[in-house]
């Protein structure tokens, strides 16, 4: 009996490493599965899955892609990310930004993340006004470590995908950070905060060796 496309669709998602990184060009994984399934996009996407899972897409599609598009196809990549929290100001942009709910903190208050749950897809990098998260666990995604933590960790990943979703009443869309003029202005405001206080700190600092120069 032939599948349905949404079939097709649920069993490419289950093969797919759920980092929910949107480095296939999709906003989730299952974006990508259903793509596939419908035929507007090849199966060689999946950044983090390697030849692995490119091959197991291949295997249920009949698709003949020996490696992936070089577009989609970086060499290392994070296991999860780290927040100086030294550096934070707690902006929540990083929360608002984050598909699995990894990162923990309310406004105004340093934020820290959940290396178990943090998917290491990067999204929350580029949002953060004053640049202090950074990649964590760095290593080649083809290395037999790196695909083994994939596998073990995508049920818990899609789980965490889905329940977000779920609770933000909407799970057909990607989130989107707002962009609100006052949003930007609290923003800037804290940036400045932020680095007023480094200033002082390293003025302080630079006092303190010419004190003991002299
Ligand atoms: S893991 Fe990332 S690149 Fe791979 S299908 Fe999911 S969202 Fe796309
Ligand atoms: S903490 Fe950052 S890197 Fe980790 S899952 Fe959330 S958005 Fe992705
Ligand atoms: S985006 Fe950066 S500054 Fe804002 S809460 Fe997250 S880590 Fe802190």
């Amino acid at each position: 009996m032939r599948q349905s496309v949404e079939q097709v669709a649920a069993e490419l998602d289950e093969l797919l490493p759920q980092l929910q990184c949107q480095r296939c060009g999709y906003p989730s994984c299952a974006d990508f599965a259903e793509a596939i399934a419908r035929g507007r996009c090849r199966a060689n996407r999946c950044d983090p899955g390697g030849s692995r899972v490119l091959d197991d897409l291949n295997r249920l599609t009949g698709g003949t892609d020996g490696h992936l598009d070089p577009a989609h196809d970086t060499l290392l990549l994070p296991e999860s990310v780290i927040i100086d929290e030294s550096e934070c100001i707690g902006c929540t942009l990083c929360i608002k930004a984050c598909p699995v709910d990894a990162i923990i903190g309310s406004a105004k208050l340093m934020h820290t993340v959940s290396s178990l749950d943090c998917t290491g897809c990067e999204l929350c990098l580029p949002v953060c006004p004053v640049d202090c998260i950074y990649p964590s666990q760095t290593s080649e995604k083809d290395s037999p470590l790196f695909q083994e933590s994939l596998l073990a960790r995508a049920p818990d990943h899609r789980a965490h995908f889905r329940q977000r979703a779920e609770r933000l009443g909407n799970s057909d869309k990607p989130h989107r950070v707002g962009n609100s003029l006052a949003m930007k202005k609290t923003i800037a405001d804290s940036v400045a905060r932020a680095r007023g206080k480094r200033d002082h700190i390293r003025g302080n600092a630079v006092c303190r060796e010419k004190d003991t120069a002299r």
